[in-house]
């Protein structure tokens, strides 16, 4: 008897391929077809469930925020709000009269080391759907050294195990999104291959859109299978420094402020941070496209880190620095402990290097790394950091030595 595929019947000369089973064929239309359903369905059987959990409403949200994250409360009063709306959008049964949610991604602006990822990291903890952190300075234009854009979703993938209609319903927080902006005023002198072009690519993801994605990454190779994956519902959250945004900021604010309450006006803007007052029109001065200013409608600010918030950062964070020193001599069996001068003078060093947050912990590795040595090996019960003993162990370093 003639061998057929057991599913259309096909026989081998109808066909281009021709599996053998145990006791039956399968031809290759058969088998892609086959794929298709199974597809499918793991598709509507996606492992993500969310009328079962329970959602954390916005104050909850900021309040487990507030266990790692100190101060920032804009920037994390907006992140709950839209994370809280985010889930209402994905349980919202179709056709509630016509008013269908939209989503409202957000883009957080703030000096280098003020929190943003921090952020970030802190709400992936609490989230029930599939989220992932890209950065966007390797991401370049189709057909240049880098990455595709594309591949901001390879990630989510990854995170949803290739679920797709999980990561379909997904956050992506994409840092450093002020490295894609335009460079110059007049983008066609010179090929402005990380800015414009990057730009267009992006708003294709944030506006909503099925994109097919290369399922390992990368730069895209014709051999790849892609995988098709509809951004609707993705929420996307931005971060970037915005270096220099201040001056565009100030000198908006001081063009803005003229006749007759000028200086009454003027007399109340808080020049400590600039970037309280920052708008999408500052965005676009710096080399954003409207387009995409558009597409992130809501517009947030880290403030800068003062000594007093430098100071908590140190201990107060569920898992802050000090903290963590604690945890690590403890499972030596040895108590220690810091003079509270200590953090002062930690704080003091920080500033005066111009560190920020992340020179604390440089500070406290120059004073920890030779006790972390020697103590494993000692007999000691309690130790107490003085501040003279981290004076002596920084007095051997420079800021040069102390990274950020
Ligand atoms: P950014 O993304 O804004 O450049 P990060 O979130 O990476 O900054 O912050 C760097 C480090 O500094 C963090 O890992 C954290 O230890 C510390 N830090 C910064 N800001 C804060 C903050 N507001 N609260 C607690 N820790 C902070």
């Amino acid at each position: 008897m003639q061998d057929k595929c057991s599913f259309c019947g096909r026989s081998r000369s109808e066909v281009e391929l021709l599996i053998a089973g145990m006791d039956g064929f399968i031809c290759d239309q058969c088998a892609h077809q086959a794929n298709d359903i199974v597809n499918e369905e793991m598709k509507s059987k996606s492992s993500l469930n969310l009328d079962h959990i329970e959602i954390k409403k916005p104050l909850e949200i900021k309040t487990f925020l507030d266990q790692y994250v100190i101060g920032q409360d804009d920037a994390k009063k907006h992140i709950a709000v839209a994370v809280y709306n985010h889930y209402k959008r994905l349980l919202q049964k179709e056709d509630t009269e016509g008013v269908e949610i939209e989503k409202s991604n957000i883009i957080m602006v703030g000096r280098t080391g003020t929190g943003k990822t921090l952020l970030a990291r802190s709400i992936a903890k609490m989230l029930h759907v599939p989220f992932t952190i890209v950065d966007a300075t390797v991401l370049t234009e189709a057909g240049y050294v880098g990455e595709d854009i594309e591949s901001i979703l390879t990630r989510l993938l990854q995170a949803a195990d290739y679920d797709v209609a999980a990561a379909e319903k997904g956050i992506v927080f994409i840092d450093e999104l002020d490295k894609i902006a335009r460079k110059g005023d007049n983008p066609s002198i010179t090929r402005d291959v990380s800015g414009e072009g990057v730009q267009q690519g992006l708003l294709k993801l944030l506006e909503g859109s099925v994109v097919n994605v290369p399922p390992q990454g990368g730069r895209k190779h014709p051999d790849q299978k892609m995988i098709p994956v509809n951004t609707k519902n993705i929420l996307f959250i931005c971060g970037g420094a915005f270096d220099g945004i201040e001056r565009k900021i100030a000198m908006r604010l001081n063009t803005q402020v003229v006749g007759f309450n000028a200086s009454k006006a003027k007399e109340k803007i808080d020049r400590d941070n600039f970037l309280q007052y920052i708008t999408p029109q500052d965005l676009k001065s710096f080399g954003l496209i409207p387009e995409i200013i558009g597409r992130l409608p809501i517009l947030t600010y880290l403030e800068p880190l003062d000594r007093t918030a430098l100071r908590n950062i140190l201990t107060e964070p569920k898992n802050a620095i000090i903290r963590q020193y604690v945890k690590l001599f403890e499972l030596d069996g040895i108590h220690l402990k810091f003079e509270e001068e200590v953090y002062e003078y930690i704080v003091d060093k920080a500033i005066e290097f111009k560190l920020g947050a992340r020179g604390l912990r440089s500070i406290c590795e120059a004073i920890m790394t030779d006790l972390m040595f020697e103590a494993p090996s000692q007999d000691r019960k309690n130790i107490t950091i003085t501040k003279a003993y981290a004076e002596e162990k920084l007095s051997k370093l420079n800021s040069q030595t102390l990274r950020a």
